[in-house]
């Protein structure tokens, strides 16, 4: 991405990657959390969120040096985005695998290691330390596994186009794109079921995106069908397994 590196906002250096937070961040943060009403509560969920989406974000840009290229890290309201001075296109299928991986990884690490801590240690009997502890592994795992699923503009989502890419030897939107529509959809409806009403809506404005551009790559194409026929029968697999974890069949 070549964006400009936004205006205003807290700015700082974090292991020489430039960092800028837009006010908007804070704002859907403290909107996000709202839900816990002690103020105190608050204040802790959007310390969570800023360390947890830096964290992952840091994932990212570490591994894009790594492979030579750099950017800038920035935070506003949708969370968290690296924005390269280089374009990605440059690298490898595999290597574009392992940046939008890097990001999701790092918050599962944080994830196991937080559990892993207070496994040995024991839970503390402090409402507020039980509280961070709770938004830290809600965060690090929960989104970062949703962030995993293969719907664009997603880490998983850009995973499975570098896979793709990788397998077929050359780049092709249209694929990814489907399967992206198609589990946006399913993401869609898993939301709606477990009630998680801001998922849902996020999923349906991430499939719209996806079927937007998927549009402009032209007719289906034959040897995309069985492929999208498979991500439809996983998707539906999950709504089904889901469904049954929820107790509706
Ligand atoms: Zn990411």
């Amino acid at each position: 991405m070549f964006d400009s590196f936004g205006t205003g906002g807290l700015r700082f250096h974090l292991f020489g990657f430039p960092v800028r937070v837009d006010p908007s961040f804070w704002i859907v943060a403290v909107l996000l959390g709202l839900g816990l009403q002690d103020p105190a509560a608050v204040a802790i969920w959007v310390a969570v969120v800023f360390v947890s989406i830096l964290a992952h974000e840091l994932g990212h840009a570490f591994m894009g040096r790594a492979f030579g290229i750099y950017g800038d890290i920035e935070l506003y309201s949708m969370g968290g985005v690296t924005k390269w001075f280089a374009s990605r296109a440059v690298l490898r299928p595999t290597q574009q695998i392992a940046i939008s991986l890097a990001g999701p990884c790092t918050g599962l690490a944080i994830g196991a290691g937080v559990w892993a801590a207070f496994e040995a240690r024991g839970w503390p009997d402090v409402y507020y330390w039980r509280l961070t502890i709770f938004e830290l592994l809600w965060v690090n795992f929960g989104w970062g596994l949703l962030n995993l699923l293969p719907i664009l503009p997603l880490d998983g989502g850009h995973v499975c186009q570098s896979a793709i890419h990788w397998i077929r030897g050359y780049r092709d939107d249209g694929l990814p794109l489907l399967i992206s529509v198609v589990f946006g959809a399913a993401a869609g409806v898993a939301a709606l079921l477990v009630g998680m009403f801001w998922g849902a809506l996020l999923a349906l404005w991430f499939t719209i995106g996806s079927g937007a551009a998927l549009r402009q790559q032209g007719p289906l194409r034959l040897r995309d069908v069985p492929w999208a026929l498979l991500a439809a029968l996983v998707a539906g697999a999950g709504l089904l397994a889901l469904m049954r974890f929820t107790g509706r069949i």
